[in-house]
């Protein structure tokens, strides 16, 4: 955390008394919308290619009925009951329903008040690095889709096109938008840490295709360390996936050790690769030189 970090957060505690509980209960319902996308947006992509699976076969598509991210209203995946406003209040509903469904009673997943509190503390977080300030409210964006990546590939082994690329891009804008902020890589830095992250873990899945004749990673790793680039400069690259690759092999090891993987298995990459990002920019000294290329 940078010197100013202590300040912001006198700051935040003294003058932002009615604020930050405020901007809490905004960063909960932001966390209870990204429960809606890490649980609708697999499926979404699901049924989008088996339409065109069906299309392309000649296969009569058969209607279905309509799916985003607004419809069908919130419903309890068991027992398929619509799930009122009352009992979908971030947080505290999970808690009062002790986190089961009140219609059928079956278990509701701690991911959802986890993603709910997470997403709290990063606004948090955020705010007591940056202040309340527009650098606060990016990397608030950069990190929030970095925690929907993690729980989308670990749950599907899926890093979604429709998140990675737009941060790639959105990393890209903001260093060229706030070229003279020192809160955000320069420019040049940003651009060659999009193309560097994205080359580097192609070239590593293609020393490992040699090895071993299976991919290591899929082309949505290799998208999101690009974002990484994007966001941190590639001077960040090496850290992030140092940082990535102890804590993934760390935890297959663990997992090897258990008896719950094969040597031969694969484990997602992209979880490990989101917080080795998340790390490399909490300790990372902003706002300092290091950016500057
Ligand atoms: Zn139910």
């Amino acid at each position: 955390m940078p010197a100013s970090g202590i300040e912001n957060l006198s700051q935040m505690l003294s003058v932002g008394w009615l604020t930050l509980p405020f901007m809490g209960l905004v960063a909960l319902a932001i966390g209870s919308f990204l429960n809606v996308i890490v649980y609708r947006l697999p499926l979404m992509l699901e049924r989008k290619t088996r339409r065109e699976a069906q299309r392309v076969l000649h296969i009569n598509v058969t209607t279905e009925t309509k799916f985003d991210l607004v419809h069908p209203r919130s419903h309890c995946p068991s027992c398929n009951g619509i799930i009122s406003p009352w009992h979908n209040i971030p947080l505290i509903s999970w808690v009062m329903l002790r986190g089961k469904c009140v219609l059928c009673a079956s278990p509701i997943s701690v991911r959802y008040p986890l993603i709910e509190s997470i997403t709290c503390l990063l606004a948090i977080g955020t705010i007591s690095i940056w202040g309340y300030s527009i650098a606060a409210l990016l990397y608030f964006v950069f990190l929030a889709s970095l925690l929907t990546l993690l729980v989308i590939d670990i749950e599907t082994t899926l890093l979604p096109d429709q998140i990675t690329l737009p941060l790639v891009w959105l990393g890209l804008i903001v260093s060229h938008q706030y070229v003279d902020a020192s809160d955000f890589p320069h420019p040049m830095s940003s651009l060659v840490g999009a193309i560097v992250g994205y080359a580097s873990l192609w070239a590593i899945n293609q020393v490992f295709k040699l090895i071993r004749g299976q991919n290591g990673m899929g082309n949505g790793d290799f998208k999101l360390t690009a974002a990484l680039g994007a966001w941190l400069g590639w001077q960040a690259l090496p850290t992030v996936i140092l940082v990535a690759s102890i804590l993934g092999l760390a935890y297959a090891l663990f997992l090897i050790s258990l008896g719950k993987l094969s040597v031969k298995q694969a484990i997602p990459f992209g979880p490990f690769l989101s917080i080795g990002g998340c790390v490399t920019l909490a300790t990372s000294d902003f706002p300092t030189a290091f950016f500057s290329l």
